[in-house]
């Protein structure tokens, strides 16, 4: 599969403008009309956008100028933790973090929400992911209305409005980090709930997986219209060109890995990224290191 016809399936699943963007019009089966017959094909596409991936990576460490941010949120069990792996897996470590964002903490709950994420913006030069972000706060702390109690607000400022305000402070946050250099990309792997149930089965049965499985997970399936719901408004609202969001189908691992990995090279890929150039002055002292290397005998 050539590198046109990936992005053609990228567009497919890229949402700059949320207006008319609805949830159902994407199934989380979806393959793009690849069929299973290319998974291996799919792989070595995979190797290769990883190898890439890395050639860019250097080149980003060594220019210092922009970051990217990649932000995954999901159902449980949609894959984050094996899409992030995967992709990332031949990135050099020292140019990429990941965070992961659990229920907040007492002394984070004492802060605004963005405070947060903030110690975990990546450095220039770097690659940082998000393993869940401040988008739970416009989706599980939409559902369970006790989360944002706890959030110490003053009373007078939770009104009806404020997950549009939410919406509107992190498209000016995005706004703002991409004005100083960070490119930001959103996944979202769209799972359903019937192959939830698949995976929270073998997390149950395979011995391996059983740290993985954790029973309010099942607890919160029984709000999976409601978290539709909110996910779907929160990519209407927040989807924009400079930090769109992507609907992964994830269904199939080997197509979600596909598309979050040929999304990432996109984006880096679009910052013609060049290693700095070398001027005069520093050839002729790389020059005089040379010479001087060579002349002395230890
Ligand atoms: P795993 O695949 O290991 O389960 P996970 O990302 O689901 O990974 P958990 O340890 O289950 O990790 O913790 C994440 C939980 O924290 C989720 O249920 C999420 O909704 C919740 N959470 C994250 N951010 C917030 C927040 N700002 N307010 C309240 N709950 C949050
Ligand atoms: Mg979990």
């Amino acid at each position: 599969m050539e590198r046109d016809r990936i992005y053609k399936v990228l567009d497919r699943y890229r949402i700059t403008k949320g207006k008319k963007f609805r949830l159902k019009n994407v199934d989380p089966k979806d393959t793009y009309g690849l069929g299973s017959e290319l998974k291996a094909e799919a792989k070595t596409l995979l190797q290769e956008g990883v190898r890439k991936l890395a050639e860019m990576q250097d080149k980003l460490y060594a220019q210092d100028r922009w970051s990217v941010l990649l932000i995954f949120q999901a159902m449980d069990a949609a894959g984050k933790d094996g899409t992030i792996k995967h992709v990332m897996s031949g990135v050099n470590p020292q140019g990429c973090e990941v965070a992961s964002f659990k229920a907040p903490s007492s002394e984070e709950l004492d802060h605004d929400y963005l405070w947060r994420c903030v110690p975990y913006l990546p450095n220039r030069g770097h690659i940082g992911i998000f393993n869940r972000s401040y988008y739970e706060e416009v989706l599980v702390v939409r559902i369970h209305p006790e989360l944002l109690k706890v959030q110490k607000l003053p009373p007078q400022l939770v009104t009806k409005r404020i997950w549009e305000e939410r919406y509107e402070d992190i498209n000016g946050f995005e706004r703002y980090l991409t004005r100083n250099g960070t490119v930001i990309r959103k996944f979202f792997l769209h799972v359903s709930k019937e192959e939830q149930k698949k995976r929270f089965l073998e997390r149950l049965t395979e011995p391996e997986k059983h740290w993985k499985f954790s029973a309010a997970d099942v607890r919160e399936r029984a709000y999976w219209d409601d978290y539709m719901d909110a996910y779907e408004r929160m990519i209407r609202a927040t989807a924009t060109p400079h930090a769109p969001w992507f609907v992964v189908p994830a269904d199939n691992k080997w197509f979600t890995r596909l598309v979050v990995s040929a999304a990432v090279f996109h984006a880096m890929e679009e910052l013609d990224l060049q290693y700095p150039k070398v001027d005069k002055r520093k050839r002729a002292e790389l020059a005089e290191a040379r010479e001087l290397l060579l002349r002395t005998d230890d």
